[in-house]
């Protein structure tokens, strides 16, 4: 024989050492799992671990002796794989990368009240369409619309026909229904250095053409001027719209009309203003320290027909889109049958509901985001040095621990350039990079989520509930080990 027909040869040994499933699942630890885990999940777990064995001969990964090894620990491997088979992918992490509304980790967490809510209402029967004094049928949007009639109705008086607000599934889904109700057919005038893209693949352009209205562009990328929009106008515009430059800035030779100008126009046209805000808020963004930046109340009160926003972004609540402003569009939009195809579920309505009863309460600290956005930087600073002093005091050498200054975002693609000031943990570890100490923090459980600045691994204490300070501290232990 030559050489390739005996490494054939060895791998077709090693191949009939493998046993059939059969033989597997006649073990008595096999029969145990088959019995906790049931029959047939454990019978699929021990099937890819001797799929993987076999991919693992076939490439010459394995000899005689680590297949045996393999082989002997192979009722470990199955229970392993049955383990993770049967647990959710979806799991709960420790955000202390500093970013509030982070897209890739849920944006905003619900607070306790909405969870509550949620807990008591969707596990049982609800009056979600029912209306309980007059024993008929009702709308579910009811719940929500009192609570907006109290944060924006009874705010806003110059609206002709007062202010109405709506929900949809996300804010994608609510300039989508705003659009084809408003402009189905028509023209849309937007400004070109507002043609964005908003992470996720919400592209404005694409949006436009999905709801069936016409897109017509004016001015330039960084200038638009108030006489562009004028000269578009004609007998088929339907709508201005204006949007929030969430994720980026244009800075330079710029011009932008004020909303005061855009407001005047769309008025002295009769056509109506649309604003898609993004991340609305329903708070005093100064009171964090924000300025310059428009939030919900601002806009209607400034005289835009419409506004939309998302549920998770700066409102702190459930993923939803909210369309606010005068009665008479959003009563357009109600009778839309693309509405009854976004609507939302009773999961979001009560989330959403508790979180606007927050808000009339004034109960800020309530809704989470908003309360990581109030702390000051010496709050999160004296968390992040007690948390450096008890790592201190364990001595361990390898670890080099020190507080310093940081800024914290608030994300979620509001006020692109907004940061609050922080303190922030710099941590470095003898013989490990900053970036294999994020994979491993990632790796813990549960996963820290961290980020490297300037070789170091700096971790964000604002964005970490304070009960899960002890958790970032074991993370961090794992290190010395
Ligand atoms: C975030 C954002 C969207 C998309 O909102 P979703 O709730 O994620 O669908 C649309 N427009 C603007 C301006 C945004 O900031």
């Amino acid at each position: 024989m030559n050489k390739p027909d005996v490494k054939e040869a060895a791998t077709a040994q090693l191949f009939r050492k493998l046993p059939s499933i059969d033989e597997v699942m006649r073990s008595a630890g096999m029969a145990r799992m088959a019995d906790e885990y049931g029959r047939e999940s454990a019978a699929d777990s021990a099937r890819e671990v001797l799929a993987r064995l076999r991919e693992e001969i076939a490439l010459r990964l394995l000899d005689e002796s680590t297949l045996e090894l393999a082989l002997a620990g192979l009722e470990n491997a199955v229970e392993t794989h049955l383990r993770r088979a049967l647990s959710y992918s979806l799991r709960p992490v420790i955000n202390a990368t500093g970013v509030i509304l982070h897209t890739n980790l849920g944006r905003a967490p619900l607070s306790v009240a909405a969870m509550e809510h949620i807990r008591e209402t969707a596990s049982q029967y609800s009056n979600l369409e029912f209306d309980l004094p007059a024993g008929v049928r009702g709308k579910r949007d009811v719940h929500v619309e009192r609570l907006f009639q109290k944060l924006l109705g009874e705010e806003i008086n110059g609206a002709e026909h007062g202010v109405s607000t709506i929900v949809v599934n996300n804010n994608a889904a609510a300039v989508l229904l705003a659009l084809n109700t408003l402009a189905e057919g028509g023209e849309v005038i937007v400004s070109r250095g507002e043609l964005v893209e908003i992470g996720g693949s919400f592209r404005i352009p694409d949006v436009m053409a999905k709801s069936g209205a016409i897109l017509r562009e004016v001015g330039t990328t960084n200038r638009t001027r108030i006489s562009d929009y004028e000269r578009a106008i004609t007998d088929k515009t339907r709508l201005l719209l204006r949007v929030h430059r969430s994720n980026f800035e244009i800075t330079g030779f710029t011009e932008q009309p004020s909303p005061a100008e855009l407001i005047a126009l769309a008025r002295d046209r009769g056509i109506p203003l649309m604003e898609d805000l993004g991340s609305g808020a329903l708070f005093d963004l100064r009171s964090v320290g924000i300025v310059g930046e428009s939030g919900v109340l601002d806009s209607l009160r400034s005289g835009v027909s419409i506004v939309t926003y998302s549920g998770d972004k700066l409102l702190g609540g459930p993923q939803a889109g909210l369309i606010s402003g005068d009665t008479s569009l959003i009563q357009r939009m109600r009778s839309n049958s693309l509405f009854r195809a976004l609507r939302v579920d009773k999961l979001i309505y009560a989330a959403l509901e508790a979180t606007l009863l927050a808000y009339v309460r004034h109960d800020h600290r309530g809704i989470p985001a908003l309360a990581m956005m109030r702390l000051t930087q010496a709050e999160v600073g004296e968390r992040a040095e007690a948390l450096a002093l008890q790592l201190s005091n364990l001595k361990l050498p390898k670890l080099n621990i020190e507080v310093i200054d940081g800024e914290s975002l608030l994300g979620g693609g509001s006020a692109p350039s907004s940061v609050l000031p922080t303190r922030l943990l710099a941590v470095s570890c003898e013989g490990v990079s900053a970036d294999q100490m994020v994979d491993r923090l990632r790796g813990s459980n549960p996963p820290v989520i961290a980020r490297v600045d300037e070789n170091r691994v700096v971790l964000d204490l604002r964005t970490v509930f304070p009960a899960d300070d002890i958790r970032v501290l074991q993370a961090l232990l794992a290190f010395q080990s």
